[in-house]
């Protein structure tokens, strides 16, 4: 099998393009994935950001309610003198504290800028409470209490002389003015104002930070559409890739191995080398099976058809209209002892040459034996007689007038049977063989047809 031509390079090569898609589609994945991780990431700020602002604004209104609870409970002690409010009061101040663990828990967890805000408020706040314990030490002298009954924080506060010297309905009067007047309401507005300021710091940093955050996820968002239809386009390439480099191309070429045709050219670089290779293959076959063909049913020396065809062609029906001409050389063992085997072999092909100019192209010119040949005259009835009879006629005029030295003039018999007419031996072949005994017999170089009177005769024994 010659394979030995090498296909030429053409399609597009899978290998390399398999290379590629592959690193693209690991990068693109890869950024995917960090997309997908920025943006998780940043909807957690986002989120941290909206729990910190909650916190805070607890806080500071945990403050506030503090700072109002204490201004509640100072107020109804000078208001009614009752000492539960007292308590209350300082039981904020000392044991609940809520005003100081919100501090503890804001500090550190937002700006200096708003932190200090708020240690405004807890210091106008503290003002404020300063204000409120002279208007229960006036109220607790008003009502006569003994003050080492309080808490050391009223004891150690010490009434102006003017104030002491008051009635105990003026200190009254003095102390609910205190906590009602306006420096006492203005203090609170103060407080409430740095509590205000410091959530709106905080309100604005929040905001900020989310829309910095939210334009990041915006950009990131759009990336990863981006990607994912990029990733999209991939795979719908590949298939498209698939079926054109690859499936297409087999489904084709399977269908011609299928018909014994060879494979159309198209596809991957891959596919086509296989294709070529296997056309390459195919054809070579091809040729060494008709040269088989050939060598089983051609004879070496001359061409013809062969004895193993002969035998096929004499069982074919359309014998029944043709004539079989049986032609045998004239004393060629002669030719071989006077001249020599090889001549010998150059007058078989020389007849071989005069019989194929002798008959139609149609006709079937065989050699049966060493010096036997026979011709199958397709379409042929007795009404070729004569033409037969001019045919070996002529033919036997040109063997026996050599052109050339090196070929000894011979001659041939022939023994005629007509297919239509095989009513005699029962077979073509038998019947053209008992005419070419009659010429033999008869002084050769001639021709004989048979009839049903030659058969009368009786069939000869076959004579070597
Ligand atoms: P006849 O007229 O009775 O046929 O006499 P003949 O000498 O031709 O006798 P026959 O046909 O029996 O002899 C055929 C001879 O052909 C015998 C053999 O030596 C010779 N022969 C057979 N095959 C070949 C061949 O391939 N080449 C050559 N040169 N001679 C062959
Ligand atoms: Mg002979």
């Amino acid at each position: 099998m010659d394979v030995s031509v090498k296909p030429e390079k053409s399609g597009l090569p899978l290998g390399k393009l398999n290379y590629v898609m592959t690193a693209v589609t690991l990068l693109i994945s890869a950024l995917l994935i960090y997309a997908t991780y920025r943006t998780s990431s940043g909807y957690e700020r986002v989120n941290a950001a909206t729990a910190n602002y909650i916190a805070w604004e607890q806080s500071a209104s945990s403050i506030k309610d503090a700072t109002d609870y204490l201004t509640e409970q100072a107020r109804n002690f000078v208001m009614t003198g009752e000492k539960k409010y007292l308590q209350n009061y300082f039981l904020e101040v000392n044991v609940t504290r809520r005003r100081e663990s919100a501090m503890a828990k804001l500090k550190g967890t937002s700006s200096e800028e708003a932190y200090s805000k708020l240690e405004d408020a807890m210091r106008q706040s503290q003002a404020q409470m300063s204000l409120e314990w002279y208007a229960m030490r006036l109220t607790i002298s008003a009502y006569g209490y003994n003050p080492s009954d309080f808490p050391v924080e009223l004891q150690s506060t010490t009434l102006l002389s003017k104030d002491a010297k008051l009635s105990r309905a003026e200190k009254q009067e003095r102390a609910q003015q205190m906590v009602l007047d306006s420096t006492y309401l203005e203090k609170k507005a103060a407080i409430d104002e740095d509590l205000r300021s410091y959530l709106t710091t905080l309100e604005e940093a929040t905001r900020s930070q989310q829309e910095q955050t939210s334009n990041e996820m915006r950009k990131l968002l759009e990336t990863q559409r981006l990607l994912v239809i990029t990733l999209i386009m991939i795979f719908i390439l590949v298939i498209i890739m698939n079926s054109f480099l690859i499936i297409n191309p087999l489904m084709k070429g399977i269908l011609h191995i299928r018909t014994e045709q060879p494979i159309p050219i198209s596809g991957s670089y891959e596919f086509q080398y296989l294709a070529k290779t296997y056309n390459l293959m195919f054809v070579a076959n091809q040729k060494k099976a008709n040269a088989l063909a050939y060598e089983a049913s051609h004879d070496k020396l001359t061409g013809l058809y062969n004895r193993v065809e002969y035998d096929e062609l004499i069982k074919s029906p359309d014998m029944l209209t043709s004539a079989l001409l049986l032609i045998d050389v004239d004393k060629f063992k002669s030719v071989n002892d006077t001249y020599g085997h090889d001549v010998g072999d150059k007058v078989l092909v020389h007849i071989s040459a005069v019989l194929r100019e002798s008959f139609r192209s149609n006709d079937y010119i065989c050699r049966i034996g060493g010096d036997e040949f026979a011709t199958i005259m397709v379409n042929s009835g007795p009404q070729f007689t004569e033409l037969i009879r001019n045919k070996v006629q002529r033919m036997n005029d040109k063997l026996m007038h050599p052109t050339t030295d090196d070929i000894p003039p011979i001659s041939l018999s022939v023994g005629v049977a007509f297919g239509c007419e095989q009513n005699g031996t029962g077979s073509v072949v038998k019947d053209a063989d008992l005419a070419l005994y009659q010429v033999k017999e008869h002084g050769r170089c001639d021709v004989a047809f048979f009839t049903p009177a030659l058969c009368a005769m009786g069939i000869p024994e076959k004579t070597e």
